[in-house]
């Protein structure tokens, strides 16, 4: 059972749901949470779907036809590369299953009848033995969402766990398209923001946090910060989250990060300010 996650509830006797609460940046005040099950025993009643395709690992069914959800599949076997060869993981090839609905409403009704807590999130990632399920509904950018919960299905495939802010801080960097994941999220600038009222990113502070009530839109801000940081930040830095997830893969617990980063990175908490405070 993974220390950092708060058990929300039980569906089933064999299906424990995991929930973690996203706060999407300011300019997009909904409210994401991704559900995380260590089994799942929901299934499908598959006549109204239509298939998009198949890509890498994922799979797109979707309620309505759309020319843009056959980009959308390319882009996520892209982005399950992009992951790899980032992060150096060994990504398996575990089906991801992802369910696209035309309207909240359908989403809602075919969620309470399979994962009833999830009706109130924007979008959902249920994590299963045999293979992985995302839910999201057609609105103003529910691409970022797929990406954003396509991020935490394929983590999820290639790691025995992950620490609550670097899941969610991979999820948003990896939610932006390709070409504007490194300049152009809005948690950059309201981040410098942040900095310039006196607020400093706290890698502790985030370690502490083990329940969704306590990881609200700054904590996802700075997740994202941290994760921007170690991906930007210089090679030295991109070696140490790489090596720490390596050590997470081969089962070997690295502890926390903001000691795992502070032995290996001279200055590291005047490292992250200055990264971000001076990235464009
Ligand atoms: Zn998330």
């Amino acid at each position: 059972m993974l220390a950092f996650r708060l058990i929300r509830s039980v569906i089933s006797p064999a299906t424990a749901i995991f929930a973690s609460k996203q706060l999407r940046c300011e300019a997009w005040p909904f409210v994401v949470l991704c559900l995380f099950a260590i089994t799942s025993n929901t299934s499908h009643a598959v006549e109204k779907w239509i298939t998009v395709g198949h890509s890498g690992p994922f799979t797109l069914k979707s309620e309505y036809q759309d020319d843009e959800h056959a980009e959308l599949l390319d882009e996520l076997a892209d982005l399950q590369l992009d992951l790899s060869a980032t992060l150096k993981l060994k990504i398996t090839k575990k089906p991801i299953q992802i369910y696209l609905f035309r309207h909240k409403r359908s989403y809602q009704n075919y969620l309470s009848q399979r994962v009833p807590e999830g009706t109130s999130r924007q979008a959902l990632f249920v994590k299963g033995d045999r293979f992985s399920q995302v839910y999201a509904y057609a609105h103003w950018g529910y691409d970022t969402d797929i990406r954003h919960e396509g991020t935490h299905a394929v983590l999820h495939n290639a790691l025995p766990y992950l620490p609550m802010w670097l899941d969610e801080g991979l999820a948003e960097y990896f939610e932006e398209t390709a070409l504007n994941r490194a300049s152009n999220h809005p948690h950059l600038k309201a981040m410098r923001w942040s900095m310039r009222l006196g607020s400093s990113p706290s890698l502790s502070n985030l370690e502490k946090k083990s329940e969704l009530s306590e990881f609200g839109a700054s904590e996802y801000r700075e997740s994202w910060g941290y994760v921007h940081f170690f991906l930007h930040g210089g090679d030295d830095a991109r070696q140490v989250l790489v090596e720490y997830l390596a050590e997470i893969q081969a089962n070997r617990p690295p502890g926390k990060m903001s000691r795992f980063a502070t032995e290996r990175i001279p200055q590291f908490d005047r490292r992250v300010a200055d990264h971000l405070s001076s990235w464009k």
